[in-house]
């Protein structure tokens, strides 16, 4: 079993490399870092109360400064844009522009479509098993607090797993009244605020 924990990081080491290699051609071509690139995929990906630069560190897991230059570089190129909150005008919040949005829409540019074109191949049994090995295997991580905000269902105080044994949709959503099965488990919750008081306190409390 050993040999196999073993073979699975280093799988999972190739997969961070590919990542970066794909990432800094992009950005060979693009001049957009691969952080710039990541800001603008989680714009793309969050609403509104959750775009300030301080949200982006903190989900990111970067300092606050290092988000602020790239955002400075990404306003300045015109991807990026900001306006002040509508809820709370204390706030500017930021978004995508047409620019940016169809930078993210161009297939060569996107690192994520670019893996995607590969994960389509697979067997859907075999991207079932991928899924749910996956998501135990960050929310461990997650657990462990090596990964500031996961955002996953297993982390949640909300899920309840397996509440219905018997049913199709065995886990339950405390706060959106749910039933899920596995592959419904949210990987992107704007609810799931868990791990960020949990984190939080174990950069700044303790
Ligand atoms: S859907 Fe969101 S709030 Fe509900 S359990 Fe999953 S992460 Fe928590």
């Amino acid at each position: 079993m050993k040999e196999i924990d073993e073979k699975i990081v280093n799988l999972l080491d190739k997969i961070y490399q590919i990542t970066r290699y794909i990432q800094w051609e992009i950005t060979k071509k693009t001049e957009i870092s691969p952080l710039m690139a990541q800001i603008m995929d989680y714009l793309d990906n969050n609403s509104e109360n959750l775009r300030t630069p301080a949200k982006i560190a903190e989900d990111i897991g970067v300092k606050r400064p290092t988000v602020t230059d790239a955002l400075k570089v990404l306003i300045k190129k015109g991807y990026v844009s900001e306006k002040t909150y509508d809820k709370d005008k204390r706030y500017k919040i930021l978004y995508l522009t047409d620019k940016g949005e169809n930078f993210l829409k161009n297939e060569s540019f996107n690192y994520k479509k670019i893996l995607k074109n590969s994960v389509r191949f697979l067997k859907i049994k075999d991207k079932e098993n991928l899924f749910l090995s996956l998501i135990n295997f960050v929310a461990d991580l997650a657990k462990k607090g090596i990964l500031p905000i996961a955002r996953i269902c297993p982390t949640c105080e909300n899920f309840e797993k397996n509440k219905f044994k018997e049913s199709k949709k065995p886990h339950y959503c405390k706060l959106l009244k749910q039933r899920m099965n596995d592959f419904d488990l949210n990987i992107n919750c704007e609810k799931n605020v868990t791990r960020r008081f949990l984190w939080l306190k174990k950069q700044y409390v303790s």
